[in-house]
Order: C-alpha cells, then sequence, then structure tokens
C-alpha cells in the first residue's frame, strides 16, 4: 500500500507523522473520506469543496490550491491501483509545540491513503440495520459546528461506544433541543407518507455529499423531499427509514430502539433509492488513469 505523505508517495510502514502534530495531540485538522467506483472518483470536486470548507472554519490554510489537492488525490489513486475502493484525504495544522496555538505549527501535514472500506457487514444492505438513540448529545453549533469534517470526532465515538453497548452497529444522536440530527458517520432519512424527509443542516448535521445525492436522486424520481426536524417520534412512526455515507452508501434501517419500521424489513423507497444511487455511481466521478 502506497501514501502520499505530504506529496511523498511512501509504502505504509513509512507513513509516519510527528508525534508533536497537533492532527494527533487535538483532533487539529480537517478530512474527507471518498469512493472510488470502476475507477471514477466519486464527487470528489464536492469533496475538495468540503475540505476547504472546514479548514476555512477552522483557519488553516491548507497551502495548495484546490487543484493540486485533486491532483495529488487523483495520483495516489492511480498508484494505489484499486479501481473500488476509498480514500481518506487529511489535512492536520502540522507539526507544533505542547501548548494549543495553532500560531505554533508552520507548516500544515497532509496524506492521502487509498484503500477499501467496509462500515457495515453486507447481509444488512439486504436485510437492514437495527440502530439505537442514545444519551451523548450532538456537538452544539456554535461549539463545534457539526458541519466541518475535523479531526475531532470523538463527540461521534462516544455516541457509537454507547450504541454498542447496547448491542448496536450504529447511534443515532439527538441535539440539545431533542432534535434527531444524525447517526455517527452517516445522514438519516424517513419515508413518511410517499415523501421523503431528512433533518436540516442546522439540527447538527454534516452536508452530506451522499445526502445531497439521494435528495437530487429522488427529485428527478419525482418523490417529495423536504428537510424538516424530526424528534424520536418521527423515527419510531416512520414507514421506512434509511441512512447515506460515503461508506455506508445507502443503507436501510430496520429497527430504532427496538421499534421495527416496515415489519423488520427494508422499504420500497429505500430499495429504490440504493439501485439509483448505485447506478450513478457506476457513470460518474473523475477518472483515474491507471
Ligand atoms: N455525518 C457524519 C458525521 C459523517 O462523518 C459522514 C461521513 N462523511 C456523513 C454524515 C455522510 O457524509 P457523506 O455522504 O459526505 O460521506
Amino acid at each position: 500500500m502506497l501514501i502520499n505523505l505530504n506529496g511523498k508517495l511512501v509504502d505504509k510502514k513509512d507513513a509516519v507523522v510527528s508525534v508533536f502534530d497537533h492532527g494527533l495531540l487535538y483532533g487539529d485538522g480537517v478530512f474527507e473520506g471518498i469512493r472510488i467506483y470502476s475507477g471514477n472518483i466519486f464527487k470528489l470536486k464536492e469533496h475538495v469543496d468540503r475540505l476547504f470548507d472546514s479548514a476555512k472554519y477552522i483557519m488553516l490554510d491548507i497551502g495548495m490550491t484546490k487543484e493540486k489537492v485533486i491532483k495529488e488525490t487523483v495520483r495516489t489513486a492511480a498508484k494505489s491501483g484499486i479501481k473500488n475502493g476509498y480514500i481518506r484525504l487529511v489535512v492536520t495544522r502540522g507539526e507544533g509545540d505542547l501548548g494549543l496555538d495553532p500560531r505554533k505549527c508552520s507548516k500544515p501535514t497532509y496524506f492521502v491513503i487509498v484503500s477499501t472500506i467496509q462500515l457495515y457487514p453486507e447481509k444488512f444492505y439486504r436485510e437492514g440495520l437495527s440502530i439505537t438513540t442514545v444519551a451523548v448529545r450532538r456537538n452544539v453549533n456554535e461549539a463545534l459546528n457539526p458541519q466541518v469534517k475535523s479531526l475531532n470526532y470523538l463527540n461521534n465515538i462516544l455516541a457509537k461506544i454507547e450504541a454498542n453497548n447496547h448491542g448496536s452497529l450504529e447511534a443515532v444522536m439527538i441535539n440539545e433541543q431533542g432534535y434527531v440530527s444524525e447517526a455517527t458517520g452517516d445522514n438519516i432519512f424517513i419515508v413518511k407518507n410517499g415523501k421523503l424527509i431528512t433533518p436540516p443542516l442546522f439540527t447538527g448535521v454534516l452536508k452530506g455529499i451522499t445526502r445531497d445525492a439521494v435528495v437530487s436522486i429522488a427529485k428527478k424520481l419525482k418523490i417529495r423531499v423536504s428537510k424538516k426536524v424530526l424528534t424520536r417520534y418521527e423515527l419510531y412512526t416512520a414507514d421506512e427509514l434509511f441512512m447515506t455515507g460515503t461508506a455506508a452508501e445507502v443503507i436501510p434501517v430496520v429497527k430504532v430502539d427496538s421499534r421495527l419500521i416496515n415489519g423488520g424489513t427494508p422499504g420500497k423507497m429505500t430499495k429504490k433509492l440504493m439501485t439509483e444511487f448505485k447506478k450513478i455511481t457506476k457513470v460518474m466521478g473523475t477518472k483515474v488513469k491507471y
């Protein structure tokens, strides 16, 4: 496995960063997870745009243009030879001292890993997943806005631990107002009376690129889509439920806090959207020349 570390392609064993890197010491940095389907990088521009927005929020100068980040990502994918996989793009504040002050970090660290990922076992894509709402609240917008894809995922990890402790693979995070925000690494959708509903960004949600892709697919299929606040009540009484994310893709949910959704089987609209999503991943994307 080759890793692009600050522009140099190195072996996995040589892909090491300093213990003084603030990405490690403080989670001070930003990242993206991107998929490659059949040698095409899916929604690369959208991911790089989001990376730069996250960096802007935390006042991190990536030190490269978007075009250069795209070029480095494509180059690493080409060298990897991986045609169906997952890319992790990370930019940290870089090496500093033991204080928090980011001004002491003179140069950001970046790396690109091209590998594979399987977030949930395959059978759950056919049978649906069971999820749990957790006590850990979603970060409030004015503390660390969940639209920022920062390296600080402890809020999500605490939620994941709680779900795991309940024997569940995934957690749904509720925000301080009691509204549903998102899962630890995925966005949430419900289907109610033929309409598709997903929580609006202000409830503490990452603007998922898969979420946006599913919304545009639904609109093309003339399905009505709305961004509305949801409580646990709407989850429990949904006709269908599914989650979206780059790593997870589109995955059906058939149980929330022991309440069965659609009798415990993936719903019709969910299955249709899964099929259509698969189709667009086959025809879209930035071509990699291997
Ligand atoms: N929410 C969170 C917290 C995530 O980490 C992710 C994965 N990036 C998502 C939602 C889904 O976003 P996307 O579809 O862009 O991968």
